[in-house]
Parts: C-alpha cells; sequence; structure tokens
C-alpha cells in the first residue's frame, strides 16, 4: 500500500503521521524533541523514519518534515541555536543517514498546503494561509503548490511595515521587531501584539482571549485596542489582495478564535481594498494542531511527482 509520511518537527515535541494516499490517517504518535545535541535529534528523527517505514511494505515512499524557520526548505534547520546544529544541513544529514530524500517545508507552508488542499480552502485555486499566533506569517498555494521562490520566503507577510497612514490614524506604537525592522505588522497583530495595543490605549495586561471578554462585556479601552486590531487584519488582507489576490484566505492561530472574526473582517475590509474589487473569501482554518504533518506530507507527495 502507498503510504506517506509527514513529521512535524517542533521546538518541543516531534509528531509523526503515516497517510494513505487517500490521506487518511494510518498511525500516529508523538515524542519529545531532543534538547541536548544536535546529534541526538538526528538519531530521533532517523528512528521515527524507521516507524513509518514499518507503517508500509514499499522501501522509500514520501516523506517530509515541517519545521519554523525560513531556510526550512534547503537547511531543515533553523530554531533551537542551543543544539550547535545551526552551521549543519539537518535535511542533508538525514536524507544521508536514512538513504533516501527527506522534504523539509517551513511549517506555515505547511499549514498553508493543508489548508488549501485538505480544509477550509478546498476547492479554491488560490489561496493564502494566514496564521495570527505568536508570530503572524503565511504562504501561498497555486493548484495546490506552493511557489517556487527563491528562499520560501513569500508568505512571511507579518514583517511588511504597517502603513504611515493607519498608524497616525490609529495612533499606533511602533515597535521593534524580532527580524531587526520597526512597525512590522507582526508586532500589533500577533497574540503578545493585540495585548500591547490594549496596554498602549491604557487597560491593563490581558490575554487576546480576556481582551476579547472585556469588548464583548463594552470596556471602551478593550474595544478600541480590538477595533484597531480589526483594522490592521483587514489592511493586511488589503495588501495580500494587492501582492497575491488570492481567492481566499484561511486564517489559523490562536487569534483564529477569537469571537466572530471573519464577519467582523468582512465588515472592515471594502474601505481597505482597492477599488472595485472583490473580496477573498475568508475563512477560519479546519486543523489545528495537525497541520504541520499533513502539509509535510503534501509538500513531499508533491515533490515525489515531479
Ligand atoms: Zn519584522
Amino acid at each position: 500500500m502507498m503510504v506517506v509520511g509527514g513529521i512535524d518537527l517542533g521546538g518541543s515535541k516531534i509528531e509523526t503521521t503515516a497517510f494513505t494516499a487517500h490521506w487518511q490517517v494510518l498511525a500516529t504518535r508523538r515524542v519529545p524533541t531532543p534538547a541536548t545535541s544536535y546529534d541526538n535529534l538526528l538519531a530521533v528523527l532517523a528512528e521515527e523514519i524507521a516507524w513509518l517505514k514499518g507503517q508500509s511494505s514499499e522501501v522509500s515512499f514520501p516523506i517530509g518534515v515541517g519545521t519554523p524557520g525560513l531556510n526550512a526548505r534547503t537547511h531543515g534547520f533553523s530554531f533551537a541555536a542551543n543544539l550547535e546544529g545551526g552551521a549543519r544541513n539537518l535535511k542533508q544529514d538525514l536524507s544521508d543517514r536514512v538513504g533516501q530524500v527527506i522534504w523539509f517545508e517551513n511549517d506555515a507552508n505547511c499549514f498553508a498546503l493543508s489548508e488549501a488542499l485538505l480544509g477550509a480552502g478546498r476547492g479554491h485555486g488560490t489561496v493564502f494561509g494566514l496564521i495570527l499566533g505568536t508570530g503572524v506569517g503565511g504562504g501561498y498555494v497555486v493548484n495546490g503548490r506552493l511557489l517556487d521562490d527563491l528562499n520560501g520566503a513569500s508568505g512571511e507577510v507579518g514583517h511588511l511595515g504597517i502603513p504611515a497612514a493607519l498608524v497616525r490614524q490609529l495612533d499606533l506604537p511602533l515597535f521593534r521587531c524580532g527580524c531587526g525592522q520597526t512597525g512590522c505588522y507582526e508586532t500589533l497583530l500577533s497574540g503578545p501584539g493585540l495585548a500591547r495595543l490594549h496596554t498602549h490605549f491604557g487597560g491593563t495586561a490581558a490575554s487576546p482571549r480576556e481582551i476579547a471578554v472585556r469588548d464583548a462585556a463594552g470596556e471602551p479601552v478593550a474595544t478600541r485596542a480590538l477595533s484597531a486590531w480589526i483594522d490592521l487584519l483587514a489592511s493586511l488582507v488589503a495588501a495580500l489582495q494587492a501582492t497575491y489576490d488570492p481567492r481566499a484566505v484561511v486564517i489559523g492561530g490562536g487569534l483564529s478564535n477569537l469571537p466572530n472574526l471573519t464577519e467582523r473582517l468582512e465588515a472592515n475590509l471594502p474601505e481597505k481594498m482597492l477599488p472595485k474589487t472583490q473580496a477573498p473569501a475568508l475563512q477560519i482554518a479546519e486543523h489545528g494542531d495537525s497541520s504541520g504533518a499533513w502539509g509535510a506530507a503534501l509538500a513531499a507527495q508533491a515533490a515525489w511527482q515531479v
């Protein structure tokens, strides 16, 4: 039986799933990510691949690994700097060790692929998967494929700058971003960003969920913060339109659970979009944590068929 393997390599856990060719889950398991050394990580990943191979009668089949980081596709390794593996090429080392090519893809692209093909974006030819969580990122899928982009950076829209007019209109604070620039969308549109907006407008420290509850209860500061956050999100979706013009935008990550998100976004979007254009279909992601393994397997299968 044809099997496709997907491995979600995160900072704390590794989730490995064997899928059938029709994307049913055959078997799945989780192990902790070793935090001790690069060689241990390599050994644990090789064990996961051996376990995957035990699920199939085929000697080799597509296996993909999804992991955070811009250079995941080429190097497979850009997090956990404490593992002293920064200069090593995990993709190459792992492929050599197990005797077949193992595909790597960054986790935002894995999310976009899994939602475009097997989730809320199904049926749309062009889908942008937008993650709103501790960071802001995404990936773009055209007819079921990721772009053949130079760095795998094409969905990193959290690092676009917030428009100056919006900063002035909403009295937004400018923060330095982890990428080195100042005033990136991510600094205010991520979960920590919404909390920053709330304190900037005079509120106390609160989680996004608490801010939403206070907004619903009619607290003016929470309402101002959440309303500014929706403005920022609509502005980013308008930027997606001017660049990718996707037919659907699928929103995932922790903040996608905020109440009435798509309705509020739909109401705000027309004033931000280019004149006489249609808004993309706005959807909330269907897959939660499992999108990493699905997307990695989808990326591997697509590359396998080339
Ligand atoms: Zn940035």
